[in-house]
């Protein structure tokens, strides 16, 4: 069995896991580190394989993506954010934001946009509750990049800088492209509260956010340290296993008011202010 077999069976294996409704997603919460309120999710897809059990995204977008069975996939995962945010904020969560990462094929696609629109026309959600996270490595394609994510933001919907300060010109995006938010990347929060030389860099990247008018996110928060630091040096929203892992939809609506409480238990006392 060469190589070439095995990868035409992935494939096969793939098609059918979308036809049998095995991909799921699974949702982790973004708090506000001041009112400790959930201000929205994010979508994380995992593969409910009948076999192999649940599978994290790394072992199996890196061959949708470079498949193309990313396209349809992410089209999925798109609807289905879509729905499940209107369902929730009908139920009453009627702020929450919904984030949803875009891998490069799908960005590039011809009329990515026109796509995405007729998603949200389809879902009856309003743009700006949609969020897309957008590392610096899909942004690569200099050209096509500043073109797609204009006509994004011109249907009103969010754009996020996913993993920031990973990449090799985190600068210049934020110069070129018209971003709501920085996410900086968990290697940088991990060590913030005991690394001297992370600190700083946390630190900068908030205040840089802050004078750019831009929203700013720290990913991977899981040390009450860490987000006492962040709360410290004035980041407005946090992430990370602290508060919730990515959680199926029903799970985390159980769980939302413990996690709500999690920031005022944890964090530095804070002065409720209106
Ligand atoms: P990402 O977008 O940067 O997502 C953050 C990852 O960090 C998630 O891993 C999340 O579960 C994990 N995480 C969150 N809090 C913590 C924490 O406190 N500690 C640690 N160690 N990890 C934390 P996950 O779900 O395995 O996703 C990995 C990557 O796969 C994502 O990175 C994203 O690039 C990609 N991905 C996930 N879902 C999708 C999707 O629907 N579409 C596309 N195109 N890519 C996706
Ligand atoms: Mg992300
Ligand atoms: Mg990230
Ligand atoms: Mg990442």
């Amino acid at each position: 069995m060469g190589r070439i077999y095995e990868a035409l069976q992935v494939e096969e294996d793939f098609i059918k896991a979308m036809e049998r409704k095995e991909f799921r997603l699974y949702y982790q919460p973004k708090l506000d580190l001041v009112s400790g309120k959930i201000i929205g999710v994010e979508a994380l897809v995992r593969w409910e394989h009948p076999e192999k059990g649940l599978l994290p995204p790394l072992e199996f977008i890196p061959f949708a993506e470079n498949s193309g069975l990313i396209i349809p996939l992410g089209e999925w995962i798109l609807r289905t954010a879509c729905l499940q945010i209107k369902e929730w904020q009908e139920s009453g969560y009627v702020h929450m934001l919904m984030s949803v990462n875009l891998s490069a094929p799908q960005l590039y696609q011809p009329e990515f946009a026109d796509k995405v629109q007729q998603i949200l026309t389809e879902t009856k959600l309003t743009p700006k509750f949609l969020n897309f996270e957008i590392t610096e490595g899909v942004m690569l394609d200099a050209f096509q990049a500043p073109k797609v994510i204009r006509e994004l933001k011109g249907l009103g919907v969010q754009i996020s800088l996913d993993d920031f300060g990973t990449g090799f010109n985190s600068f210049h995006y934020l110069q070129e492209l018209p971003i709501d938010t920085i996410k900086i990347d968990q290697s940088f929060v991990q060590n913030c509260y005991t690394d001297l030389n992370d600190g700083t860099i946390v630190k900068s990247i908030i205040e840089m956010a802050h004078q750019l008018q831009m929203n700013i996110v720290a990913e991977g928060i899981y040390s009450a340290d860490q987000l006492i630091f962040l709360q410290q040096n004035h980041c407005n929203i946090g992430q990370g296993y602290l508060f919730s892992k990515p959680l199926p939809p029903d799970e985390l609506m159980k769980q939302i008011d413990n996690i709500e409480q999690i920031v005022i238990q944890k964090g530095i006392p804070q002065e409720v202010s209106h």
